[in-house]
């Protein structure tokens, strides 16, 4: 089965003169090792996608399959949300959310802890991805004393913890420079390749869009599919 499979989502916000209609009809899948870029301006119904397949957004309709389950159909959900979430899903904001009383190697295990890994595995396991990060360095320390670059980098390692098979990100370069945004980027690719992951990125950042397999792009609430990552990249 797919990894993600976003079929028909629809979206109205509020209800008679203040309705807006922030997704239409979008539909989108997504094979295991496929990471996908999603493109388009401000207020074309991204975050509504991303956190209607996060499971965070209940759709006014449509379905969501993960995996090959049936998880969300329309309004109704045929899953224990938070557990499916916990165990699934590795989710990416635009802001770190990191939990502010935990050093940064203690919130990339928690997760993992929480899912029953011992904490001597979930240690070995953060220090390696905050390492790879290139935050290893910062592991004690509190989220308050890290640049808005190291802590997203941290939050990229807290999402990987648990080698979920969908990955969604909203802008999670945004903090970070070139270099180290691409290093991001390439990282979800890694990791979807090797973990059969299916990754979608929401991004303003043209300078990493080869590292995607399938560009999308929403205007005004629409999905489309770019005919191939290439053109759009060449059209930048
Ligand atoms: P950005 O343009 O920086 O991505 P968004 O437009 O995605 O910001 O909005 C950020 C947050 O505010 C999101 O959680 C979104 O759901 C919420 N939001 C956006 N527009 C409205 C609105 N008109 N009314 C209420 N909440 C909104
Ligand atoms: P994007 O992520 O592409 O910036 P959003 O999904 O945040 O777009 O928003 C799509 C549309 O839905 C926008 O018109 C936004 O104002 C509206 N919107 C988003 N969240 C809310 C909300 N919680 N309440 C009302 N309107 C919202």
């Amino acid at each position: 089965p797919a990894a993600i499979e976003a079929e028909g989502l629809t979206k109205i916000y509020g209800s008679g003169n203040t309705e807006v209609v922030a997704m239409k009809n979008a539909s989108m899948r997504v094979a295991r090792g496929e990471v996908v870029a999603l493109l388009g301006p401000s207020g074309s119904g991204k975050s509504t996608f991303l956190t209607a397949v996060g499971l965070i957004n209940t759709p006014t309709s449509g379905r969501i399959t993960i995996g090959g389950k049936l998880v969300q159909d329309g309004d109704a959900a045929y899953t224990n949300l938070r557990s499916f979430r916990r165990k699934h899903l590795g989710f990416i904001f635009q802001k770190s959310n990191l939990i502010p009383f935990l050093s940064a190697i203690e919130n990339v295990q928690i997760a993992m802890q929480l899912s029953g890994e011992s904490a001597r595995a979930s240690r070995h396991r953060a220090m390696e991805l905050l390492d790879y990060l290139g935050v290893a360095d910062r592991a004690g320390n509190f989220p308050s004393m890290l640049s808005g670059g190291q802590q997203q980098r941290v939050a990229v390692a807290r999402a990987l913890a648990n080698r979920p098979s969908v990955i969604l990100a909203d802008e999670p370069t945004a903090a970070l420079d070139g270099q180290r945004g691409r290093q991001v980027m390439e990282l979800f690719a890694k990791v979807a390749h090797e973990q059969g992951a299916g990754v979608i990125v929401v991004t303003h950042d043209h300078r990493a869009l080869d590292v995607f397999d399938t560009i999308y792009e929403m205007e005004d609430g629409l999905m489309t599919r770019s005919t191939s990552s290439a053109s759009v990249h060449a059209n930048q």
